[in-house]
């Protein structure tokens, strides 16, 4: 049987100032802080999950805020653009938004047809909103300042940017099951097989991956618009190394739907001789990492347990969440964190 990836689980990034870093996601862009945790590698340090209410996957961005980190440089090898799927007509709200909050953001772009809005976050990060072709029909987080007019899906999209895009996308088609839609100069649309018509996506299961091929489909027929779906591959072979450090993203986790599943991957990967870390438990998701040939750290997340799994639905993000591990660590812990008003 064949699986494929359905889109992204979660993207995350790297940050200077915890403060300044919840108050433009939560009150500039309207997401809702779904986890306030550790990193469970380095629990001096907060991670931050926003997402829309539950924290569904394809919606979720978290950051690991290093108070006075020197700023990356996005480049090659890296995941450079975060696409956000936004309504119809909502651009001009966003536009006047960003300026009121002195955002760096650029003019108005048309990319495979659709509209998009770039602009750095406080640390630098790019991000785009994007209004898909197609309505995404996923139920967005409001706020007193972003309505539902307005709001945020979840992802759209997530752009890598590579020295060569052939070996990335021979995971993306032949791992992952994402398929070459289009191509606008030296940039590659890959949709996930899984998201371009779920109706065949499930009837075509028995037939055998046809996606090695590199060339783009000649018909232009519209993008699939299927929630996080998307990762476009731009080519720079000119193109410097990134280098992670603030306002850069650090890695992108691909959903899987359970760990069986996910170790199915597991194999895959190891038999094109590439290394892939054993199974983590992340309390929220089970993951697993590889470094793809094109340098970017990918991760293969589960959709299970989720966030509910410590706190309700309507507190999550409301208090400081600790893995097993540093429970009788806490007082420590939440001295050592900086202090976050929310
Ligand atoms: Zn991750």
């Amino acid at each position: 049987m064949k699986n494929t990836i359905a889109g992204i689980h979660h993207i995350t990034a790297i940050a200077g100032n915890a403060q300044r870093n919840y108050d433009f996601y939560t009150k500039v862009l309207g997401l809702r802080l779904v986890k306030r945790t550790v990193n469970f590698d380095d629990p001096g340090t907060y991670h931050f999950y926003y997402g829309n209410e539950k924290g569904a996957p394809g919606t979720i961005l978290t950051f690991f805020p290093w108070e006075g980190i020197v700023g990356g440089r996005p480049g090659t090898g890296m995941a450079t653009e975060i696409g956000y799927s936004v309504p119809k007509d909502s651009l001009e709200f966003w536009v006047q938004r960003l300026k009121q909050h002195n955002v760096q953001q650029s003019p108005l772009i048309q990319r495979f047809g659709e509209t998009v809005l770039p602009f750095q976050d406080p640390d630098g990060l790019n991000i785009d909103l994007i209004v898909p072709q197609q309505p995404d029909t996923r139920q967005p987080w409001v706020t007193p300042g972003v309505n539902a007019d307005a709001a945020t899906k979840g992802f759209h999209s997530v752009t890598l940017t590579l020295k060569s895009i052939k070996p990335t996308a021979a995971i993306l088609t032949d791992v992952f099951g994402y398929e070459l839609k289009e191509q606008e100069g030296d940039r590659y649309r890959f949709v996930s097989a899984a998201a371009v018509s779920p109706s065949t996506a499930s009837s075509s299961t028995a037939s055998p991956s046809t996606a090695s091929s590199a060339t783009a489909s000649s018909s232009s027929a519209s993008s699939a618009s299927a929630p996080a779906s998307i990762v476009d591959l731009v080519e720079a072979p000119q193109g410097t190394r990134g280098l992670n450090g603030g306002g850069t993203n650090h890695h992108v986790a691909f959903r899987v739907p359970n760990e069986e599943i996910q170790m199915e991957f597991r194999e895959k990967i190891l038999s094109r001789g590439l290394h892939i870390t054993p199974k983590i438990n992340r309390d929220y998701f089970y993951s697993l990492y590889f470094r793809e040939p094109g340098g970017v750290l990918f991760e293969l997340a589960t959709d299970n347990p989720g966030f509910t799994v410590d706190e309700p639905l309507n507190q999550l993000g409301t208090h400081l969440q600790l893995p097993e591990q540093y429970q009788s660590s806490r007082e420590k812990i939440e001295k050592s964190l900086p202090a976050l008003n929310v």
